[in-house]
C-alpha cells in the first residue's frame, strides 16, 4: 500500500460500466487507479487533493485500486479540493476596482474554511497603478493581519514570490471575476511547466480525466476536471479558481471571531469579562474599539445571528 496524492479529477462515467471509476492518469510516481467499489457505495468521493490508500499496484503498468480515502485537513467547496492548506484571496488595484468591504468578506469566507496556513493576499494589476496606491493597500492588509504580494499576471511580476509562498503547500486562487485569477494560474502553470523548473523537460504538470478515457476507452462523459500544478519547491496550485461571490459569507456567528486576525491579536493580548463573549454589545469586552473592519464584525456577525435564527424558526 502506498500513500499517494491525486492529481487527477474524479470522471462522471455514469452507466452501468461504471463500476470501476477511474480517477488519475500517472506515470513514474503516478498510477492510473480505480476506486474500489465499497468506497461508491459509502459515498467517499474521492477529491483532487485527496491523500489516498492504493493497493494492487502494478508498477509495469501504472495501476492501482484506491482502497480508502485518508481522513481530510481541510475541504475547500469551490473549487472542490481536499486538504487545501492556503488561500491566494486575489484582487486587482483596479479594473475592477478594489473594495474594502468585498475584499473583507473575501477574506472571512477564506478563513472560514479553517486551512493551516490560512490566507494570502495577491494584488494584481500593479502595472495600472502608481506604486503609492499599491503601497497604500499593502499597508491597509498588514494593518488587518494580511501579507499582500503585489503582482501583475499578465506581466509576470510578482508571480515568482507568490510560487514561494506556496512552496511544499497545496494552494487554491480565490477571488471575483476580472482579478485575473486565470491569468495568474497560466502564469505559475507556464514557468512550472518551462525552464523555470516545475517538472522538467517541458512535462505538462495537467493530468485530465480526458486522458484517461483516451487511454481506457471508456466513455468520455467528462464533467469538469481540476488539476494540480507541481511547483519545483514542492508546492502544489489548483488550476481551477474559485469565485464564491460570498454575499453570504457562511461562517457560523461563533466562527466570526476566529475570522479575523485583528480579534485575534486583541485576545492574546487581554481577556473579555465574559466567556463566551460575542464582541459586539458585552460590557468588559477587549475587541469591541477603535479598529476600522471592527463594524465589519458587527455587520458580519448579526447576518449570521439573523440567519441563524430563520434556520432555527423553519426548523
Ligand atoms: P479572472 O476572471 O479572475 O480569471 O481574470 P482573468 O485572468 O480572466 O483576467 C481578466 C482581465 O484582466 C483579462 O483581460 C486579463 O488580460 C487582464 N489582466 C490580468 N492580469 C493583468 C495584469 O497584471 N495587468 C493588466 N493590465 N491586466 C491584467
Ligand atoms: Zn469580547
Amino acid at each position: 500500500h502506498v500513500k499517494l496524492q491525486l492529481e487527477g479529477a474524479e470522471g462522471d462515467r455514469g452507466g452501468a460500466e461504471a463500476e470501476e471509476e477511474a480517477v488519475g492518469y500517472g506515470s513514474k510516481d503516478e498510477l492510473l487507479c480505480v476506486t474500489r467499489s465499497v468506497l461508491k457505495k459509502m459515498k467517499r468521493q474521492v477529491l483532487v487533493g485527496d491523500f489516498v490508500e492504493v493497493s494492487s499496484v502494478d508498477w509495469t503498468l501504472g495501476h492501482g485500486v484506491v482502497k480508502s480515502v485518508l481522513p481530510r485537513q481541510s475541504i475547500f467547496q469551490t473549487p472542490a479540493v481536499a486538504n487545501v492548506e492556503i488561500a491566494l484571496v486575489m484582487f486587482a488595484l483596479t479594473d475592477p476596482p478594489i473594495e474594502a468591504n468585498q475584499v473583507s468578506r473575501f477574506l472571512v469566507a477564506a478563513e472560514g474554511a479553517g486551512l493551516d496556513s490560512g490566507v494570502l493576499v495577491v494584488l494584481n494589476k500593479t502595472d495600472l497603478v502608481s506604486r503609492e496606491e499599491t503601497k497604500a493597500w499593502v499597508d491597509r492588509l498588514g494593518s488587518w493581519g494580511y501579507r499582500a504580494i503585489p503582482v501583475s499576471a499578465s506581466g509576470g511580476e510578482g508571480v515568482g514570490a507568490v510560487c514561494d509562498a506556496l512552496e511544499g503547500k497545496l494552494g487554491v486562487v480565490v477571488g471575483p471575476s476580472g482579478v485575473g485569477k486565470s491569468s495568474l494560474i497560466n502564469s505559475i502553470n507556464a514557468s512550472a511547466g518551462g525552464e523555470a523548473g516545475g517538472l522538467g523537460e517541458g512535462e505538462g504538470a495537467l493530468l485530465d480525466v480526458g486522458e484517461v478515457s483516451a487511454r481506457t476507452g471508456r466513455g468520455k462523459h467528462t464533467t469538469r476536471n481540476i488539476s494540480l500544478i507541481r511547483l519545483s519547491n514542492g508546492g502544489f496550485l489548483a488550476d481551477t479558481p474559485g469565485f464564491n461571490q460570498p454575499h453570504l459569507v457562511g461562517v457560523a456567528s461563533r466562527e466570526l471571531p476566529g475570522c479575523f486576525p485583528e480579534i485575534g491579536r486583541r485576545l492574546e493580548d487581554g481577556r473579555c469579562e465574559f466567556k463566551n463573549c460575542s464582541h459586539v454589545h458585552e460590557p468588559g469586552c477587549v475587541v469591541r474599539g477603535d479598529w476600522e473592519r471592527y463594524p465589519m464584525y458587527v455587520d458580519l456577525y448579526h447576518q449570521a445571528r439573523d440567519l441563524e435564527a430563520k434556520a432555527l424558526r423553519t426548523g
